[in-house]
This record gives C-alpha cells, structure tokens and sequence, in this order.
C-alpha cells in the first residue's frame, strides 16, 4: 500500500508551472544562441557577402528545380556533362587492341624482366610528358639526376621499414627526428616541436585539427570557426570539411595580393580557433601580411598558421641569398604552426613534408591515442598507421645531400628566373599583362590588361607550345611556378608569350580547355559551381577506370 501512495503523492506534486518556465528558459537560450550565430556570421562576411550567398544558393536550387522540369535545359547541362566526360576518358584512358589490360592477377607471377618491359611498354604506348623539358609549372621539383640516385639507394637499403615500429627501426625513427629538427631551425625555432606527414595536405589538416583539440581542452570551444585568406589553399577548406569547422574565407586586396587585414579582424569571434597566412600562396605566389595576423592572432589568443607549403626550402634561403622578404617565420611572435612540403623545394620523393609547432603542447593535440584497444596501447602522430620509412629515408638523404649551399644556390636560381619574368612581364607587355601582386618567391602569375585578350586562351596557346601552366582564376589569370628544371628555359618562355599573346589578340578563337573548365560561359552562372563540380566527380572517377 505504502508503494500506491508514494506514487500518488509524487502524481499530486503539480509540475505544471515549473514545467512552464523550463520551456521558455530553453526557447530563449535557443533563440539566443541562433541570433548570435547568425550576427557572427554576417559580421565575418558582411551583409553584401551575405545576401550574395544566400542568393546563389536559392538561385542554384531554383535552377535545379528547373533543370528537372525543364527537359530542353537538362538535356543541355547534361550533354555538357557527357562531353566533358567523353573529352576526359579520350585524354587519360588508352584505347585499342595493343593495349592490354591487367584487370586480374596474373595466374603465376611475372618475371621481373617482363614487369620492366611491360613499364617500357606503357611509357612508350600510353605516352607521358616529357616532364624534364622545362617547360611544367610546378609538378616536378627535380634535384638533379645525382639526387635521383641517392634517392633510389635510400628507397632501397629502407624499402620495408614502418617508422610505426621505431623498436624494429630505430634508424629511420631517428632519420625522422633529424628531418623535423633541421625543419625547425630552417624556420628559427630550434625549441620547437614538429612531425613529418605524407604532404602538405596532411600537414594542413593535422594543424586545423591540432588547433581545434587545443581550443577545446583550453577554452571550451565546441563549435570551431578558422578565418582563410581567399588565396589560401584548398586544403585548409578540405581539412575543415573532414574536421566538422567552419570556415570565414575572408577577401584579397586587390594591389597587394594580401588578404584583407580589416575584414580578418571583424571576423574573430569567441568561436575563432586559428587564422591563416599563406608565405607564398599557391595562386599568385604572394604572402600574406604574417606580422599583423599574427597580431590579431597573439590578441585574440587563437593559432595562426603559416602556410609555408609551396615557400619550403625557398623562403627560409631569400635572406641570406639576398632577395627582399617580409618577415614570415617563428621569429614573428603569435606564429603557432608553419608547414613546410619537404617534397617541393626541398627535393624529396613525393610524399613528404612536415608540420612544426610553436611548441612540444602544442603537437600534443595532434596525436591520436587508444590506451584499451583490443589489439594493444595505440598511439599514432598523424593520420597514416603504418607509414612508408623509405620516404623519411629519402627526405633525410635528399636534405643531406643538398645541405645548406645546395638550397641557397637553388633559392638564388629560381628566384632569380621568377624575378626575370616578372621583370620582363612589366618592360615588355606594357599594356597587355600585368603581374598580380609582387611575388617575392619563385611563382608569378600574370593576367590581361587588354579587353580584347583573354588570358586563359593565351594559356592554351602556351600549351599548344608544350607549356603546361595553371589557370586561376579571381581574377582569371595563368601562373608559372619555376622550378630548377624551369630556370634555363625563361628566355623562350617570354619568347613563347610574345607569340601566345599576339595571337590571342589577332585570332581570338573563344574557347579552349581552360576557358571551358573555368568560364563555363555556356551554362548559366548560378549553376557553373554545380556542373563544374559534377564534372570534376567525373574526372575523379575517370582516375580509376582502367
Ligand atoms: C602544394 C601546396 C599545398 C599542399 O600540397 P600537397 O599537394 O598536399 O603537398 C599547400 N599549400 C600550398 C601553398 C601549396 O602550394
């Protein structure tokens, strides 16, 4: 009976008001905290910004609606699709009856003879670029036909080893430890603390998650925002979709080609947990202002990264080779992490590059650790498990073999053939182009100054002569990033622009593959982003078509 009048009791107990005003308390606090959501949003990107996105949104899905109702629109935008796909498949997959294809394992295994010729085969039946010709923006950061060598005996006394397990490979735990430390004295922070990754992707994304660990277990942010110049690489956006973060993509100025400092700072909230500076970036070969961001990053108490991917072994060598340079390393206090890709300037093997912090509890947010795993204590620096040791073997060679000369005759070569070109853009097409920013490294990147040409048909041209180079685009424009292999060929490079450029202008033509993958003239604009982007699906499924 006694358990009949307890629950009675607890049945008379009226909740009705408490339950009330708990109702509006979380309203409010839900209301409360969209409002302020929506205010920090709309102060990082400004009403105008704002009110354009919100409008390209509705207007791509109002499109999209169309396209399905609309039978004569849909069959445009996907013959669009299919042409790109057929124009992809004919340019990347061989075709006829001398090919053949191994789409199962060989029954018994093949001789090594056999393997060597079959490669020969492919090279010489597919084809392939001749990448040493000099005449690839980027792509190929060769050290020299010696440095292949050294290479190849490292790959080789180091093929199987996994740095996962230093007790069974201590020499290339302590090859790894060298490479971050010589890093990390290139960049004047000797007491700092640092990892090798599998590129400059990994290395970006390590340092958005690195950073994001940090600010929570020191500041409770749970719904993380970084600030990333326009400029910036796709990598920090890519590390931001992996890693759950929002990301304020903040505009460039347009004369310096350096991101807009004023709109940084209105767009740090409590939410902000690193801004990014790019020395160079990608598109244009520009730095950011590091010393004021770095500023507003000490002010605010926020990481700020240095994307030194592309400047690795060029930037920490300007200096001392003698080219003016704006301050860009540890040395600039508020600096919290720097990448820097072993595998472009510094001539490694592909796969290879390093992240380096401010200091040692700083990388500690970046390691992922599992104490009850059934397979045993778990603990790994970065995203691989098990990881290629011949590549760290490879990196410590070609570092080695380099030494400190050897990259600062590298830095005086290429930078000195950028600063020819840039130079020779200005003298001599006075009118017709003009070079974005003022590039201190070894990229230059170029666009029309004359209505009646365009640049990324100029591009196509230059690739007509064997030039493959990189279209940009806000503005559209065309970049070279010079490489040693680049530096003999400047004199035929302006000699070839010349060229390209007349011709644009006399016989402009109107299309071209440059033009169709960034203009997308045909489509209408709303939609360009969503066909160019299912276009590139199918490029990346191409990939693996055999
Ligand atoms: C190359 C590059 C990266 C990342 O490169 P990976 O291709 O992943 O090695 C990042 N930032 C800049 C500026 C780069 O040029």
């Amino acid at each position: 009976m006694a358990s009949k009048n307890l629950r009675q009791r607890v049945q008379d107990i009226s909740l009705g008001p408490v339950l009330e005003h708990f109702k509006t308390v979380v309203f409010v606090y839900f209301v409360l905290a969209r409002l302020i959501k929506v205010q920090r949003h709309l102060r990082a990107r400004g009403l105008r910004t704002t009110l354009m996105e919100y409008w390209t949104w509705m207007s791509k899905n109002f499109l999209l609606l169309a396209l399905k109702c609309l039978p004569d629109q849909r069959k445009k935008a996907e013959a669009e699709i299919a042409n790109a796909k057929f124009i992809l498949d004919n340019k990347f997959i061989p075709k006829g009856e001398a090919v053949t294809r191994h789409m199962s394992l060989p029954p018994k295994g093949q001789s090594s003879e056999w393997i060597a010729s079959e490669m020969e085969k492919m090279d010489t039946e597919i084809g392939h670029t001749e990448w040493k010709n000099g005449k690839i923006s980027g792509a190929v950061y060769h050290g020299g036909d010696d440095l292949t060598k050294i290479l190849i005996a490292a790959f080789d006394r180091y093929c199987v080893s996994n740095p996962l397990h230093p007790d069974v490979f201590p020499a290339v735990r302590k090859m790894e430890a060298e490479i971050v430390a010589m890093c990390l004295r290139m960049y004047n922070n000797p007491m700092g603390a640092g990892a090798t990754t599998s590129g400059g992707t990994e290395s970006i994304i390590m340092s958005v998650k690195t950073h994001r660990d940090w600010a929570r277990a020191t500041k409770g942010i749970t719904e993380p925002e970084i600030i990333v110049p326009d400029t910036a690489h796709a990598a920090f956006d890519k590390a931001a979709a992996y890693l759950k973060i929002k990301v304020h993509t903040m505009p460039i100025v347009r004369e310096t080609r350096q991101v807009d400092l004023k709109r940084v700072a209105r767009a740090i909230n409590p939410n902000t947990i690193m801004l990014v500076g790019s020395a160079v970036n990608f598109p244009d070969g520009c730095q950011d202002n590091i010393v004021a961001l770095a500023k507003l990053a000490r002010e605010h108490n926020i990481g700020m990264h240095v994307d030194c991917c592309l400047g690795s072994f060029i930037m920490p060598f300007l200096e001392p080779a003698g080219f003016p340079v704006e301050p860009f390393d540890f040395r600039v206090d508020g600096v919290t992490a720097i990448s820097c890709d072993t595998h472009k300037y510094g001539f490694a093997p592909k796969g290879s590059s390093v992240i380096m912090y401010r200091n040692a509890e700083l990388r500690k947010h970046q390691y992922y650790v599992h104490p009850t795993w059934t397979g045993g204590l778990y603990a790994s620096p970065s995203i691989a498990g098990s990881r290629p040791g011949s590549l760290i073997a490879g990196t410590w060679a070609a570092m080695q073999y380099m030494g400190y000369e050897g990259y600062l005759q590298s830095c005086r070569e290429i930078v000195g053939g950028a600063k020819t070109i840039a130079g020779r853009i200005k003298a001599e097409f006075q009118g017709k182009l003009y070079v974005l920013g003022n590039p201190p490294a070894s990229v230059v990147a170029f666009g029309s100054s004359d209505p009646k040409c365009s640049i990324h048909e100029v591009g196509d041209i230059m690739s007509k002569k064997g030039w493959h180079l990189n279209g940009i685009v806000r503005p559209d424009a065309i970049h070279i990033a010079l490489t040693r292999l680049t530096v003999p060929m400047v004199d035929t490079f302006i000699a070839d622009l010349h060229d390209a450029v007349h011709e644009a202008r006399d016989t402009p033509s109107g299309k071209g593959t440059m033009v169709q993958l960034y203009g997308l003239g045909k489509v209408a604009g709303a939609l360009a982003p969503s066909i160019s982007g299912q276009i590139a699906t199918e490029f990346l499924d191409t990939l693996y078509r055999a």
